[in-house]
């Protein structure tokens, strides 16, 4: 069964951090330069995606395995699924 995966679109964001310091849960880590968000320690409460400028985080894909923080940092793009 497919789970849905709040992740942030590298291709939107800015790198300015406003997330990070948003989440209350540390679930999100810049991991090189890039904003990535771990599946298990997200609670879905949203305020990353209140408190950032472009939209970069609001981004939920339909995946049949999480992504990881490190599979994540790697990417330049959305992943096309
Ligand atoms: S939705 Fe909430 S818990 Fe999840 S990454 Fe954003 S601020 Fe953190
Ligand atoms: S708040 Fe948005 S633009 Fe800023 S680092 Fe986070 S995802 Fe990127």
């Amino acid at each position: 069964m497919n789970i849905l995966q709040h992740v942030i679109d590298p291709l939107e964001c800015i790198g300015c951090s406003a997330c990070e310091m948003a989440c209350a849960s540390k679930a999100i880590t810049n991991i090189a330069g890039r904003y990535c968000i771990d599946f298990d320690l997200c609670n879905d409460c949203k305020k990353c995606v209140r408190d950032c400028p472009t939209g970069a985080c609001d981004v939920y894909i339909e995946t049949e395995n999480v992504f990881t923080i490190d599979a994540q940092a790697m990417w330049t793009a959305l992943p096309t699924l």
